[in-house]
């Protein structure tokens, strides 16, 4: 019976407040997972990030916020522009026209990237804009439009009309 090398699995495992949900896209070459936070936020963290410890929270740990106390929903907000993200701002120094998709002179590729909870996200980097489009949208939806859709539902509007 030989050993055969088998794709590391994380699914399921805790670390600190993340629990492993499912593989996500790679972050440049690193293997990366989408987790879901005790807050009920959903993040992607590299792999070497988890097993190292140094990503323990979706960043609403040490932010001061106390998640699961007061309104539901509320440590959504902290970090992220909620603004920003509806208007799916296009920063002025990109360089495509379509919001995370940015051109790297030096390699000739288009390189994909998501900003949630005030932290990049890269989604690696493609020969083809389509596919670097297509990698932010993905994480677009899975991101920021959870984020948007939980914030909408959250009982802070509840709240704001009672
Ligand atoms: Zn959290």
């Amino acid at each position: 019976m030989g050993y055969s090398r088998k794709k590391l699995n994380l699914a399921g495992q805790r670390y600190g407040r993340l629990t492993v949900l499912r593989p996500a896209e790679n972050i440049g070459s690193r293997t990366a997972w989408l987790c879901r936070c005790d807050c009920g936020n959903e993040v992607v963290v590299r792999t070497n990030q988890l097993r190292s410890g140094h990503t323990t929270s979706c960043g609403c740990k040490g932010t001061g916020a106390t998640p699961g106390v007061g309104l539901p929903g509320l440590t959504f907000v902290d970090g992220t522009c909620v603004e920003m993200l509806r208007a799916k701002t296009v920063r002025r120094n990109n360089t495509s026209g379509v919001p995370g998709v940015d051109w790297l002179t030096a390699k000739g590729r288009w390189r994909a990237s998501i900003c949630f909870k005030g932290k990049r996200y890269y989604l690696g980097s493609y020969t083809a804009f389509a596919d670097a489009v297509e990698a932010r949208k993905e994480a677009e939806a899975a991101l920021h439009d959870k984020f948007l859709a939980e914030f909408a539902g959250s009982g802070l509007q509840r709240a704001a009309n009672g």
